[in-house]
């Protein structure tokens, strides 16, 4: 590689994006901090300005920018607002790479405009494409970007199929994909216990780190039907060839399954930077700052299948797939406004999954061939959602 790649970091403050920042500050020959974005936490912003001196900021309100300014002083760093200067990093002519690590559906239309200009786009923003994948895959196709995944499960995927295989994985030999689960927080919890879980207790992973959104998800493993979805549209598995595995160590991060009976895994330790890094050099291998996985101390991996009446979200995701047209961007929504009133404890931990259901019952899908079909969709899914939340406070 003879010039840097200008990177794009959308969602610099959060936990992908701050781990991107830690991978690419490793080989500073190789890639150059083009522009920054955050949505609240200015101080943390301003003080990633300050080390990686990107030409671009991009923060949510003006009020915000005022501030950032302030802090930066007369550096070389420009300063732009909400989602019009998020869209103008993405589809920046200078822009190469865009780590899109929002967290979800406020993630769509940066990611998908890095997509119409056919940057490389590194996705870790797993809601944007469950929402609107037949959208996002062929702006992907029509517009030449290339698409990796940064989700640890996916990124395994990935790794382990051919090249070439992209919907096409039959004639490629792969009967299916086992994606992998650690099954969260509240794998073995009594039943009993879940109604009375707390936001501290769901956000504590044994295994990964990660923003407060994505850990709930994982408690609930609606993360884990969120990811169903994006394996079908990253890799054109049907649902059949997608089979959930929970595995609690986190080693395995996903498995693809071939005609001949051969399994292939990809294994590390559970620290995003490894898929982080895989993306940002592919295809080349670069340093990622994560140490050897030893699997003498790990000992043991266990495998089992996930049980369904413990996590209905699974079920859920699976009917989202199999419904099709907006039915993913509205489990999405709903799933959204569940949580943040989880997080807000104005809703019990089972009721999250209750919501998403009533919501989807309610809207039946619809087909979907714009992008405003999608927004619709989200739009009043939230408006339900929210509605399903107050009347259930209310009962409580
Ligand atoms: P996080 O909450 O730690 O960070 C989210 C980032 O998005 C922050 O920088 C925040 O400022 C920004 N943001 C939030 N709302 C915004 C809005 N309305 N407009 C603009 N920016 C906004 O989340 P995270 O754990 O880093 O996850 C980011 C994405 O990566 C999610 O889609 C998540 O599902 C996915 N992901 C995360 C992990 C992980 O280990 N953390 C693993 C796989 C996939
Ligand atoms: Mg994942």
């Amino acid at each position: 590689m003879n010039r840097r790649h200008n990177l794009v970091v959308l969602g610099a403050t959060g936990s992908i994006g701050l781990s991107t920042l830690d991978v690419a500050a490793r080989h500073a020959s190789r890639f150059r901090i083009f522009a920054l974005s955050a949505n609240e936490r200015i101080n943390e912003l301003a003080e990633l300005c300050l080390l990686h001196q990107p030409r671009y900021a991009v923060v949510a309100r003006a009020a915000q920018a005022d501030i950032l300014r302030t802090r930066l002083g007369a550096g070389g760093t420009e300063i732009l607002v909400g989602e019009q200067g998020l869209a103008q990093i993405s589809a920046h002519p200078e822009t190469d790479c865009v780590m899109a690590a929002i967290v979800g559906a406020a993630g769509l239309a940066p990611t998908l405009a890095a997509a119409r200009a056919g940057k490389k786009v590194l996705l870790a923003n797993k809601e944007a494409l469950v929402m609107a994948g037949p959208i996002f895959m062929e702006a992907v196709r029509a517009h030449g970007a290339t698409l990796l995944p940064i989700d640890s499960e996916h990124n395994a995927i990935f790794q382990c199929l051919p090249r070439s295989s992209a919907g096409a994985l039959e004639q490629h030999g792969v009967r299916r994909v086992l994606l992998t689960a650690s099954g969260g927080p509240f794998r073995e919890t009594p039943l009993a216990r879940l109604a009375s879980v707390t936001p501290e207790e769901a956000c504590a992973h044994p295994n990964w780190v990660m923003g407060r959104k994505i850990s709930v998800d994982s408690a609930t493993m609606m993360n884990k039907a969120l990811e169903i979805i994006e394996a079908h549209w990253l890799f054109g598995a049907s649902s059949e060839q997608i089979q959930v595995l929970i595995h609690p160590q986190s080693v395995v991060h996903s498995m693809v399954e071939y005609a001949d009976g051969s399994v292939i895994a990809q294994l590390g330790n559970p620290d995003m930077r490894t898929p982080i890094a895989h993306a940002l050099a592919y295809p080349d291998r670069i340093e990622a700052g994560v140490g050897s996985l030893d699997l003498s101390r790990v000992g043991r991996l266990d495998f089992s299948a996930p049980d369904f009446s413990r996590f209905p979200a699974l079920r859920l995701g699976y009917r989202a797939l199999a419904e099709g047209g907006t039915s993913p961007a509205t489990l999405n929504a709903a799933n959204e406004v569940a949580v943040g009133a989880f997080l807000e404890r104005r809703l019990g931990f089972l009721a999250i999954t209750t919501v998403i259901e009533a919501v989807m019952n309610a809207l039946p899908s619809r087909s979907l061939s714009a992008l405003a079909d999608v927004l619709d969709a989200d739009s009043e899914a939230r408006r339900l959602a929210a509605r399903q939340v107050e009347s259930m406070a209310a009962r409580v």
